[in-house]
């Protein structure tokens, strides 16, 4: 199904005063299930409700209320693990993690630490045309989100919104495989592609549906090929976990100042502690937040109010009958079936709605010609106004049309950019406007003869520049084609300017 190649990027590689660093960062990533309600309760989902208005008492931790799973979270992390190319655990359960926190009342998270539902899985991390990494997923487990603290309201109260409270949470836990800022980026936006195709999360960072702790650690060159041989992690540098990004631009930028942060204790004789940091991104520096805490710490034990979930492979056979065609698939199908670049591909393919936009346009034309006009004039036109594919004012027969009439010959593709213009902010059918505004190419030698023949009568001085150096000629073809309002076949232009000036 797959079969682009792509090489493997090399390392972020830092020089520091003792030699140089490699960079190893896995990510927890949490995606907030697309599902309307939450996982044990029926309260609603919605993003930006009154404050705690989608609060059930089992939500509010009130005493005696009972959890019950909602089968269609149960679904949708399945799907996500398919498409991740993940071991489906058909036995799974639900474990209390112990803390307290105002925001969650129940006084522990149900979360899967044990038993997750989905086994290990892998990514492939594009980093430009033939450079990817396949990143591990080491499980995905379901667990509650918590509510929101407002501490900024009041100068002497804090406030507490339960609407999150609950929520249905799929953390996506990768391996240590990631080398670099950018791959660390790059596999958020390659995780949220696909989910979005799933159609198993938003991935709207802003709203803080999909956020990643990351985390981050340096080693010597060699150290990280060691560990891969023995999957020994004592290989590996002591690592620290920035906690709670929600931005590709944050990760980045955190990750480079923990590395080295890192990198100066270490080659100043100190050693690295375990811990949990946040980033101050107006500072651009990340700061202890906690010391590292240990499964244990939480007491960990099986939720006694929910039985282990048990799952049927044919119901898994059916979630897998779902599955649409994924990113990585339908980019290598563009490459071969449309001949266009990698590249091409890729921006057609980054979401699910551009890449059926374009499938629609090229439906029995020339892909090329279709991704051409896809990528340059439609989505730089839409970037213009701010506005996304779902929302363009051509649709895919408009445009389809505007390509057939040049395929046809009918327009040129300078005119074409004037009638695409004139569907974008009027609409209509193209072919119509065409012929009702008289935009049609002209091929009739005739005519353009005619054109050729006005401008060199009225060039004299011209005509004999031109015959001495015949790289003039295009002149001619400029003031042809400016006469003939842009409609002359350039083409026929061409050769009759050549032939008129005996070149
Ligand atoms: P916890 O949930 O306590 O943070 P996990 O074992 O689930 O611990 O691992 C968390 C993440 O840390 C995983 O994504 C893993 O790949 C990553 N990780 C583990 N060791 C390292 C390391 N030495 N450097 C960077 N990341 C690491
Ligand atoms: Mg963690």
């Amino acid at each position: 199904m797959l079969d682009l190649t792509y090489e493997t990027p090399k390392p972020r590689v830092i020089s520091g005063a003792t030699g140089d660093w490699e960079l190893v960062i896995g990510l927890e990533v949490h995606a907030q299930v697309s599902s309307k309600a939450k996982l044990f309760s029926g309260a609603s989902t919605q993003f930006g409700a009154e404050p705690n208005s989608n609060v059930a008492f089992v939500d509010a931790g009130m005493p005696g209320m009972l959890p019950m799973i909602n089968e269609g979270c149960i679904a949708l992390a399945v799907k996500t693990g398919l498409g991740l190319n993940a071991q489906i655990n058909l036995s799974s359960a639900f474990d209390r993690k112990n803390y307290f926190y105002p925001d969650l009342p129940q006084g522990y998270q149900i979360s899967q630490l044990y038993h997750p539902i989905v086994g290990e899985g892998e990514v492939l991390v594009d980093m430009g045309p033939g450079v990817a990494r396949l990143v591990r997923i080491e499980r995905i487990h379901l667990e509650q989100d918590a509510g929101k603290s407002i501490h900024d309201m009041d100068p002497t109260m804090s406030f507490v919104d339960l609407n999150r409270t609950g929520v249905a949470l799929m953390e996506i836990v990768s391996r240590p495989d990631i080398r670099g800022p950018e791959e660390a980026a790059a596999y958020v936006v390659k995780l949220r592609q696909i989910l979005r195709y799933l159609g198993t999360c938003d991935g709207n960072m802003q709203n803080g549906n999909l956020r990643a702790d990351v985390n981050v650690s340096v080693c010597r060159p060699g150290d990280y090929e060691r560990y891969q041989e023995t999957q020994d992690f004592s290989h590996l540098g002591t690592r620290c976990e920035i906690k709670n990004m929600n931005s590709m631009r944050f990760i980045q930028a955190a990750i480079d100042y923990e590395a080295r942060r890192q990198i100066a204790l270490l080659e100043d004789g100190g050693s690295v502690t375990q811990e949990t940091r946040l980033y101050d991104p107006d500072k651009n520096e990340t700061r202890s937040m906690r010391s590292k805490e240990e499964a244990h710490d939480y007491r960990y034990f099986p939720d006694p109010d929910l039985l282990p979930l048990e799952i049927e492979q044919a119901w898994v056979d059916d979630i897998r009958a779902t599955l649409p065609e994924l990113p990585d698939a339908k980019k290598a199908r563009f490459v071969t079936e449309f001949g266009m670049t990698e590249y091409d591909a890729s921006v057609l393919t980054a979401d699910i709605d551009s890449a059926a936009y374009f499938e629609d346009v090229a439906n029995g034309r020339d892909g090329k010609l279709a991704a051409n006009w896809v990528i340059n004039e439609l989505f730089g036109r839409l970037k213009k106004d701010d506005r996304t594919i779902t929302d363009s004012p051509v649709s895919a027969a408009q445009l389809g049309g505007i390509i057939a009439l040049i395929s046809s010959g009918d327009i040129s593709g300078k005119i074409a950019k004037d009638l695409f213009e004139i569907v974008y902010t009027e609409g209509g059918d193209p072919a119509e406007i065409v012929e009702t505004r008289g935009m049609k190419q002209v091929t009739d030698t005739g005519a353009i003869e005619a054109a050729v023949d006005a401008v060199i009568a009225d060039n004299p001085a011209q005509v004999e520049k031109a015959k001495a150096n015949p790289k003039l000629a295009g002149w001619f073809v400029g003031q042809v084609m400016k006469a003939t309002g842009g409609k002359a076949n350039p083409a026929a232009v061409n050769a009759l300017v050549a032939a008129k000036l005996g070149l």
